[in-house]
């Protein structure tokens, strides 16, 4: 794809290879930079890819990532990797409410912002009365547009939806439902702006928005293309190369200095680390000389909880028949069906608990013994005859999975370019406008990549 030699072009080092890194280190060498990724783990992709469970040997997803049809960036990040064939895509989501009840959302003919409408309106959770608070909420989301959202920065979006009259069982089934998942954070803790983007963007803006996407293969499957994409655009990857720090003249980054003590020299220098990794890869001086380094220890976290679960099938009938389950009315919040693993022997459940700051330190065990009792109350309901067994058991804790959206949260969020002017910052954590999503990691990638090379 370039001509130049290695030496003759500007030279980029990009520190970190999850999707903000990939992103960032495909752009570049696409460009024409020679671009040098590192990545401490074995393997890129960072918190969105799977790992080897120590206790069976297989390949398990770090946590189930869905996407939606809003997420631009990440697919055309996915195009230029050659695995959007990957991702399968859901028009109808499944909704658990009342016991053996479930509800599906499915978008109609209407043209946005109608198309969820009558889909939401049938719902058998939602009583008369919780319908039509959540028809006006909707209703004055609409009307907020970019403008009324961004004034609602400084405000919790329970506040928003206390003022909006939304009744108890509207917050309950719905707004907080919907919230916990995208943004995860709680209702009480998150942004009004951030919560109403989700709903302009991923329910009213198109009809498309909404569709859920899920990977069809191992997280870890995605980025088998990045280390072949990047070098065959001249670039290179060294993975389980770590970054112990920068080192810096007081002007500007001189070098990454790794583990093994060499010291990487480049032009310019990407950070796509997480914010609380960055601050201990910035000495003191750094950090004086740059603003956009100096609230990072401010941004708070929230964690998720994901639970894998593999249930014998004594009657050759699998626990659940659906794609995937939102539980509505309980701790455990979706339930994804990840197929028969003949490893196992069973059907493989995957649970997620997002902004689980009351769970997270309670034991596995607790935790494990709750989602099975949840996914017994909501999938073996009136079934007769005996319940699949669980027959394997994983819960993984994400302390600090994505940063939280709280009220003020974007004056801490850093752009690319500033003050140390070869230090370019991405990360999901940064200034994208978008919540601690892959959409949020690759558009920040692809932005730092555009301030490297002088296009924004
Ligand atoms: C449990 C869980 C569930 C989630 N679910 C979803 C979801 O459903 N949908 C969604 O869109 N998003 C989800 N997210 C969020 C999503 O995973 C992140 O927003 C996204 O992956 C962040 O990408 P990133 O590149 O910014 O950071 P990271 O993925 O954290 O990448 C940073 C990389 O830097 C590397 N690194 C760190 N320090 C160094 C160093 N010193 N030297 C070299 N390398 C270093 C790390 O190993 C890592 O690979 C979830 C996150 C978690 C944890």
């Amino acid at each position: 794809m370039i001509s130049q030699s290695q030496s003759d072009r500007s030279s980029v080092v990009v520190v970190g290879g999850g999707l903000a890194g990939i992103a960032a280190a495909v752009r570049l060498a696409d460009r024409g930079l020679a671009v040098t990724l590192i990545e401490t783990r074995k393997r890129l992709g960072g918190r969105a890819t799977s790992f080897v469970d120590p206790a069976t040997g297989q390949v398990l997803d770090n946590c189930q990532h869905v996407l939606m049809g809003c997420c631009t960036g990440l697919l055309d990040l996915y195009d230029r990797l050659g695995v959007a064939d990957q991702i399968r895509w859901y028009r109808r989501l499944y909704f658990a409410g009342k016991p053996g009840v479930i509800d599906q959302l499915e978008a109609d003919d209407l043209p946005a912002p109608l198309h969820l409408t009558q889909a939401l309106m049938g719902f058998r959770l939602f009583s008369l009365v919780e319908k039509a608070a959540i028809a006006r909420g909707m209703l004055a989301i609409m009307r907020l547009g970019t403008i009324g959202r961004d004034k609602l920065s400084d405000t919790t979006f329970a506040q928003w939806l206390s003022d909006h009259h939304q009744p108890q069982g509207a917050v309950d089934k719905f707004w907080s439902v919907i919230v916990i998942s995208a943004l995860n954070e709680l209702p009480e803790r998150v942004s009004a702006a951030y919560a109403v983007q989700v709903f302009q963007e991923g329910f009213l803006a198109s009809e498309q928005a909404y569709v859920m996407g899920l990977a069809s293969v191992p997280l870890v499957r995605l980025y088998d293309a990045a280390g072949r994409v990047i070098e065959d655009a001249g670039g290179r990857v060294l993975l389980s190369t770590g970054a112990e720090g920068f080192a810096f003249d007081g002007q500007r980054v001189t070098g990454v200095r790794l583990a093994n003590g060499n010291v990487l020299g480049a032009d310019q220098f990407v950070s796509a680390v997480p914010h609380d990794r960055l601050i201990k890869l910035c000495p003191e001086p750094m950090r004086q000389a740059d603003a956009r380094l100096q609230p990072l220890e401010q941004i708070e976290t929230s964690p998720i909880i994901g639970i894998h679960m593999w249930f014998d099938s004594p009657q050759g009938q699998p626990l659940m028949t659906l794609p995937h389950l939102v539980l509505t009315q309980s701790p455990l919040q979706w339930v994804f069906n990840k197929g028969y693993d003949d490893q196992l022997g069973g059907q493989h459940l995957h649970g997620v608990i997002s902004a689980a700051h009351d769970l997270v330190n309670a034991p596995a065990d607790q935790i494990l013994e709750m989602a099975v009792g949840e996914v017994y109350k909501t999938l073996w309901h009136r079934r007769a005859g005996s319940a699949p067994r669980l027959v394997h058991g994983r819960v993984i804790k994400e302390k600090r999975a994505t940063f939280s959206a709280v009220p003020g949260i974007d004056r801490l969020r850093p752009g690319a370019a500033g003050r140390i002017v070869n230090l370019y910052l991405a990360g999901d954590w940064c200034d994208t406008g978008w919540p601690a999503t892959m959409e949020g990691a690759v558009r920040s990638g692809y932005t730092a990549a555009a301030a490297v090379t002088g296009g924004g």
